[in-house]
């Protein structure tokens, strides 16, 4: 089946989050299982200087403002990511300083609408046989950037003569949606009707998410829990009535980790590799990342990471407030993060106040990052929601126990440890109560079965034998691709 993923950033050439390592690892695990797969991304300088053996599909011609700036289609390999790809080259679009959604001020770009929409149309222009060397059979858009795929796709069918592929909707947070001033709705070149309560309009707003959630053939978002979060209003972010109207054609599949890049049996990244069998090279990791970080050198100490973007979403104030007694406990802590800049004083301020048994990087590292969750014992995730959640999955990959909040992906990947559990399923460390108490809370128990040796490794053991690679999240992807695929 030849299946196009429509995404905006890609591991490992450009990540912001948890969306590049799923776009990253999802068309080598659909291709094992015989997929035909190519990705569709916009050409930001990272992508374009990936691309190998590129040639031009096509000059594109989008309608409305998206023609304003000149825009080709190239296709090539992106070796680093091991698929083929399809890359929109837009200078005017996308070759910009700073990040791929907002400038170095993290001010969004104002004309994102404009940015993203192009990347929806191109999706379409595909699947209307752009390429008529490979013309997919299933369209397969990721978050809002990629949302208006399946409106432009709904539009075409209106004109097309002849069968379109059908189109999945991935919903990797919720939270981020795309909203945009309504009047830029006229700039997009969909008909007229789609600005309705039934498509893309959102309170007089234009919403890419809605368009995406709205017009696919399924919804798929990245765990079961969180597909039942988002149908209620708590979590659902405006769009939970909408979500409760498609429930029976909204699906829960959970991220997988890329073994190939997250295996702490094979991580060149580490000073010392080990394995659930051979758990010594841990005990090495954690003294070389004391040792990097200036944190007093105690085997004995508990050592607690986070590795996050620091957002409200993340709960890591909840860290902040737990840490004076935590530490008063004998453990120590590690953060890696960036984002918002009073998260990063507050952080910054207590490894200051605290330089022995508190450690702080600001910024993004990616190798710092598979060092510190080697070397530490239990990473915290308290999120106020998570749709799915990475980093508690490497942590159960590498042994360094997840603690983490009752909600999303996290509740659907972790069992806390208790008496009646530790025999049976226990992986890590589960609160409920969004507080530093709950927090806390589960610290006491993490620290107690760290006090055990034994029943920690037990543990341990287990969390990194847990089945967590891309093989059954693909084959669930595979199984509803042909259900839509007749
Ligand atoms: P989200 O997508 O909401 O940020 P996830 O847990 O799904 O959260 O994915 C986060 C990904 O980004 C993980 O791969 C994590 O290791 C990585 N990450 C987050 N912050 C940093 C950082 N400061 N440096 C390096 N990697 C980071």
């Amino acid at each position: 089946m030849r299946i196009l993923q429509v995404c905006a950033e890609i591991f490992p050439l450009l990540k912001t989050g948890g969306l590049a390592d799923v776009a990253g690892a999802l068309p080598s695990a659909l291709q094992d299982l015989g997929g035909d797969v190519r990705v569709l991304l916009p050409g930001f300088a990272p992508i374009l200087e990936g691309l190998e053996d590129a040639s031009l599909v096509a000059e594109l011609v989008p309608p409305g403002a998206l023609g304003t700036a000149p825009a080709r289609l190239l296709h090539g390999r992106l070796g680093a990511c091991n698929t083929e790809a399809y890359v929109i080259d837009a200078p005017g679009h996308y070759r910009r300083p700073g990040g791929p959604y907002a400038d170095g001020t993290h001010q969004p770009y104002p004309d994102n609408h404009l940015r993203f929409a192009l990347l929806g149309w191109t999706a379409a222009q595909l699947a209307m046989g752009l390429d008529p060397r490979w013309v997919p059979e299933l369209v397969h858009a990721h978050d809002w950037h990629a949302a208006l795929a399946p409106a432009y796709l709904r539009a075409a069918a209106l004109t097309h003569q002849g069968p379109l592929p059908a189109s999945v909707f991935t919903v990797h947070n919720l939270a981020y949606q795309g909203l945009f001033d309504g009047r830029h709705f006229a700039e997009l070149g969909l008909p007229d009707h789609f600005f309705a309560m039934h498509g893309v309009e959102f309170h007089g707003q234009l919403n890419f998410m809605k368009a995406g959630l709205y017009y696919a053939d399924r919804i798929t978002t990245v765990s079961p829990r969180y597909a039942l979060e988002i149908q209620e209003p708590e979590q659902g972010c405006g769009l939970d009535g909408l979500l409760r109207d498609r429930a029976h054609q909204l699906f829960g599949i959970l991220n997988g980790v890329d073994e190939a890049v997250w295996n702490p049996a094979t991580d060149a990244l580490l000073s010392a590799t080990y394995s659930a069998a051979q758990l010594a090279g841990k005990a090495r990791c954690k003294a070389a990342l004391q040792r990097e970080l200036g944190l007093r050198k105690a085997g004995r100490a508990p050592l607690f990471c986070v590795v996050s973007r620091l957002t409200e979403q993340k709960g890591l104030h909840l860290v902040l407030k737990a840490l004076p007694a935590l530490i008063e406990q004998g453990a120590q802590f590690a953060l890696l993060g960036s984002g918002d800049a009073g998260l990063e004083a507050a952080f910054a301020e207590a490894a200051h106040t605290h330089p022995e048994a508190v450690a702080v990087r600001l910024g993004y590292d990616e190798p710092f990052a598979h060092r510190l969750i080697a070397g530490s014992d239990v990473i915290m995730v308290p999120s106020h929601f998570e749709p799915c959640g990475l980093t508690q999955l490497y942590g159960l990959k590498y042994g360094t126990l997840p603690l983490v909040r009752r909600v999303g992906g996290l509740a659907d990947t972790v069992a806390d440890t208790r008496l009646e559990t530790l025999d049976h399923d226990a992986t890590g460390f589960v609160f409920d109560a969004f507080s530093a108490d709950g927090l806390l809370q589960a610290a006491a128990r993490a620290l107690a079965l760290y006090r055990r040796k034994a029943d920690w490794t037990l543990v341990q053991r287990r969390a990194m034998a847990l089945p967590c690679g891309w093989d059954v999240p693909a084959a669930h992807y595979l199984a509803l691709y042909r259900r839509l695929v007749t």
